[in-house]
């Protein structure tokens, strides 16, 4: 195709307009790491207003709260070559900078990070650990910009672990097309255990810090079976690269996803203890699981994101309760838990969602939209007033699994309504999902209306009829409590500065009605000096439904008795097991529900 000069020429002038961007350029050093800190500087060019807003983050995606990373922030100051700009904040998380006509500033600050967690920044003398959205700011407006990052790492570190793009060239320098990703790139910096291995064509990069009793061989063989899994439910992986950051503590655990690297936090010594191996495998599943769940998959209200306030969404039922339901079907597909294992597994969770209170008072909608003031900000209440998306959205992903495979007589089941969802809303139509659309595509698949199980289990806090749903797969299901008539009394208690305090006052109890509270010392039960937890002492244990039992306590400074009239125990504890006898029906919907090979 040829072109007029004259038409070239205003193409030309329409091309520079549009790309009238700003370049962004960080560069973060370590000069007192043993005092936590990191030191910041932001290159900005190609300004076109007389001054600049930035910006901290006051959340990071993920992690449900408001953190106010903007704290952590000091020692703030800009300049346009070797002028000094003036600057004031106008906002909890922003600065304005003035610069008059100057096109190009630099920003200096320092982070202070403290706050050894999956979600927040910690830097010592041996390691730091860059969570983005805490650490880099972005100019008002310009989130959709890219930016060039470059490490410099404290002497005698030699590592940088991350899933953003490297510079062919330049070490320890990355690019982020736009601020989405570089917020949801977390960084490692420090002299990080660092191995590879390759799964569902991906080349995958494991950093482990601070050291541990892990067997690198089988770490890669086991981690690699997970991908496969969790990469065959969507049929197709994503990335070009994913980076599994892990942090060994004393006594550590959890995990954060991104769009194509995890943090995990793990316990040093717990590689080579069967259960706790499998309980990280379990969260490697759960993390890795998150790429398709919530990083690309996504509720509506969760992307692109507002980081200067919360963003509610009432399916983190789907984003992360599905993802711990998941957990279960890739452990077992991969083969670290046999079918019975994994059953009992369920059954146990069905039991938690039961006897917690709160279940009876919160929907799992709910329980979403309130994530940012009530899920990661509990008190002493919380297990009478709410419940987890996590517990309930587990049962709630089991549940409907159960009822597609029923509906379909194991033909579908949910693995076919979240490949649809990825397809048509993440592929198809690059958007967030409604919850009437993840309504619609559960319909779609099963040929079934969803309207009384929303009803019941997601606007609704209907009791979980685990017989039935388990029923369809020929599964048995036992309450080992039933028939038990051993006293109950609802107030747990732990030892403080040798004192026995109670901490938890369970809704409708026996200590709930005769109003022990939380924060009473108890000095007696009937007389006898309480030691050990309240609720396990034989004062109480062998005592009969309806007896009383006479408490001393100390309230304030006061001392006070109060009698408690002993309940029936309410909860449940759930024990299921696959009938191998079942009928051909029913096999033939556990093989479809579960989905594995074997
Ligand atoms: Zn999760």
């Amino acid at each position: 195709m040829k072109l007029s000069l004259a038409i070239f020429l205003m193409l030309l002038a329409m091309s520079m307009t549009s790309k009238s961007q700003e370049n962004i350029g960080f560069e973060v050093s370590f000069t007192e790491p043993q005092a936590h800190y990191a030191e910041v500087e932001m290159n900005i060019s190609g300004i076109t207003k007389d001054y600049t807003d930035v910006k901290m983050p006051v959340w990071t995606p993920g992690s449900y709260l408001v953190r106010e990373f903007a704290k952590n922030v000091e020692g703030f100051s800009a300049v346009a070559g070797s002028k000094i700009l003036k600057f004031e904040k106008v906002k909890k998380n922003t600065w304005r900078i003035y610069h008059a006509k100057s096109r190009q500033i630099r920003i200096s600050y320092r982070v202070y990070a403290f706050e050894p967690s999956v979600r927040t920044s910690f830097i010592d003398d041996s390691h730091a650990f860059l969570s983005s959205s805490g650490i880099f700011m972005y100019p008002e407006g310009k989130l959709d910009q890219a930016s060039t990052v470059s490490i410099k790492p404290f002497k005698g570190w030699e590592k940088v672990s991350t899933g953003l793009e490297p510079v062919p060239g330049k070490p320890f320098t990355f690019t982020a097309s736009n601020f989405d990703i570089l917020y949801d790139s977390p960084i490692e910096v420090g002299n990080q255990d660092v191995f590879e291995f390759t799964a569902s064509g991906v080349k995958h990069e494991v950093a482990m810090f601070g050291g541990g009793n892990y067997d690198k061989d089988r770490l890669k063989t086991d981690m690699a079976k997970i991908v496969e899994e969790a990469t065959a439910i969507y049929g197709e992986n994503p990335n070009k690269h994913y980076t599994f950051i892990v942090h060994n503590f004393y006594a550590g655990g959890g995990g954060l996803e991104h769009l194509n690297s995890t943090v995990l936090g793990a316990t040093r010594t717990s590689y080579t203890d069967e259960k706790k191996y499998k309980g990280f495998l379990e969260l490697v599943a759960h993390e890795y699981y998150h790429l398709w769940n919530v990083k690309r998959l996504r509720p509506v209200a969760l992307g692109p994101f507002d980081y200067e306030q919360e963003n509610y969404t009432t399916n983190l039922w789907v984003a992360e309760g599905f993802t711990a339901y998941y957990e279960n079907k890739i452990m077992l597909r991969a083969g670290f838990y046999t079918a019975q294992e994994t059953v009992q597994k369920l059954a146990d969770a069905i039991s938690v969602v039961i006897n917690t209170p709160g279940s009876r008072i919160q929907s799992a909608s709910e329980s979403s939209y309130d994530a940012w003031i009530k899920y990661y900000r509990p008190n002493e209440n919380s297990s009478n007033a709410t419940i987890s998306y996590y517990n309930k959205g587990e049962i709630i992903g089991l549940l409907m699994d159960l009822e597609i495979a029923n509906a379909t007589k194991g033909a579908k089941n949910l693995d076919d309504v979240m490949r649809a969802m990825y397809d048509e809303y993440y592929k198809k139509k690059a958007r967030g999902y409604t919850d009437a659309e993840f309504k619609a595509m559960a319909e779609k698949i099963s040929g079934i209306s969803f309207s009384d199980f929303w009803d019941k289990y997601i606007n609704g806090t209907g009791l979980v009829e685990y017989e039935k749903y388990f029923g369809y797969a020929g599964i048995v299901v036992k309450d080992l409590f039933k028939g038990n008539d051993t006293p109950y009394l609802g107030a747990a208690s732990k030892k403080v500065e040798g004192s026995v305090i109670i901490s938890v006052v369970t809704r409708g109890s026996a200590a709930w009605t005769a109003g022990l509270n939380v924060n009473d010392e108890v000095i007696s039960i009937d007389g006898i000096p309480v030691e050990a937890s309240i609720d396990r002492m034989p004062v109480i244990t062998s005592k009969k439904v309806g007896d009383e039992a006479l408490f001393l306590l100390k309230r304030d400074g006061m001392i006070k008795s109060i009698s408690v009239k002993l309940k029936a125990n309410p909860n449940v504890k759930l024990e299921a097991t696959v009938d191998t006898e079942a009928p051909a029906t029913k096999a033939g919907i556990l093989k479809g529900w579960l989905g594995n090979k074997s």
